[in-house]
């Protein structure tokens, strides 16, 4: 497969923001992918400098919300070269995400040729400093003049590049989790496992009432019966009881992020034993309660790992590990960024090499 991707440069450069100053999703560099879905084909693949769309008022994703997006990431390694993580795993699901939406799928090695060379082409926007990285946000959009309910005949696909420092503004620090007991983010034959932009709306209610009383992250729990937990509103979320890992199973509702998987193959390669199961609120509230369950984190890209201090669940506060992080998710957060910036040579092959 050799589609070729057509290169326009952008001659007005902007200038790259120092890595302190990194701000999670408001820098974009100078460059971005683009190119267009219809006569039932995607057509004219091309890097164009970073710009606006026009757009037509009644464009169909204005209205009805067909879109999708991944996310992912590029690290600068110490010897310099630029290197995605798993950058097939995230083609494989935008084009699950494309089934559940009705949108056409792409050719994978054509989204990861896409990918590299859009990074390559802007790869001294990737930063250098310990935590930073490049955030690549790959989207596809219904882009048809049509306010009729069908799926448009006619998509957008970019690819866009934010160079980002640590998602937590406070760095690696156990943050606190609201759980959700009214509203809910997904269920059963709905969306929530595809990326869909409208999973992430329905969440803001809940995660602004949450962020009022302290609290910047939330659970959910399942639809049914507001008992079992699903995961964060853009995060998954694992838990360790008597020194073994418990997440949640892929049952529909919980978006498959690449983040949980890698995590659980690291834990089992590091000799840890793992468990996909349904995790009763209740029952592990009590764990933490009598100090068996003594960890839990959030897991995804734009976070890698992020530790949880502290859980509200129906008006009672749960400390765990007396709001430190602990050593299962040190251990495990160490490792998977260690692969993912070349510090631990990558014993798993899932660096892909920009360049
Ligand atoms: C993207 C996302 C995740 C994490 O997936 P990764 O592939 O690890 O980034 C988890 N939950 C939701 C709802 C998400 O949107």
């Amino acid at each position: 497969m050799d589609i070729p991707i057509l290169l326009c440069k952008d001659e007005q450069k902007k200038p790259i923001p120092e890595d302190s100053e990194l701000v999670f999703g408001k820098t974009f560099t100078n460059h971005m992918f683009f190119m267009h879905y219809n006569d039932s084909k995607w057509q004219n693949p091309r890097i164009i400098p970073y710009q606006p769309f026009e757009m037509d008022p009644a464009c169909a994703v204005l209205h009805y919300s067909q879109e999708i997006f991944e996310g992912m990431k590029a690290f600068r390694h110490p010897d310099d070269t630029i290197n995605l993580f798993r950058p097939y795993e995230n083609a494989e699901r935008m084009n699950l995400s494309a089934e559940r939406m009705c949108m056409p799928k792409l050719n994978k090695d054509l989204f990861v040729k896409a990918i590299i060379e859009v990074v390559r082409v802007d790869k001294e926007w990737v930063p250098k400093s310990p935590g930073t990285s490049l955030y690549i946000r790959p989207t596809m959009i219904a882009s048809e003049t049509y306010l009729g309910l069908r799926p448009s005949n006619e998509y957008y696909f970019f690819v866009i590049l934010s160079p980002v420092g640590y998602f937590f503004k406070d760095g690696f620090k156990p943050t606190k989790a609201y759980v959700a007991t009214e509203n809910v983010r997904a269920t059963p034959g709905g969306t929530g496992e595809a990326k869909t932009g409208g999973n992430y709306a329905g969440t803001l209610y809940e995660t602004q009432k949450a962020k009022d009383l302290g609290y910047p992250q939330v659970i959910w729990l399942d639809s049914l019966e507001r008992k079992y937990i699903d995961e964060g509103s853009a995060m998954n979320i694992i838990f360790v009881v008597d020194d073994e890992l418990y997440t949640p199973p892929l049952i529909g509702t919980i978006l498959p992020g690449i983040t949980r998987k890698s995590v659980l193959e690291l834990a089992e390669n590091l000799g840890y034993t793992t468990h996909e199961e349904m995790l009763d609120i209740n029952v592990l509230a009590e764990q933490i309660k009598n100090n068996q369950c003594t960890e839990a984190f959030f897991v995804g890209t734009a976070a890698s790992i992020t530790p949880i201090g502290e859980i509200f669940f129906k008006q009672e506060n749960y400390t765990i590990n007396g709001g430190e992080v602990g050593p299962i998710t040190k251990h495990l957060y160490d490792e998977l960024i260690g692969i993912q910036t070349g510090k631990i040579p990558d014993r798993f092959n899932w660096t892909v090499k920009v360049g």
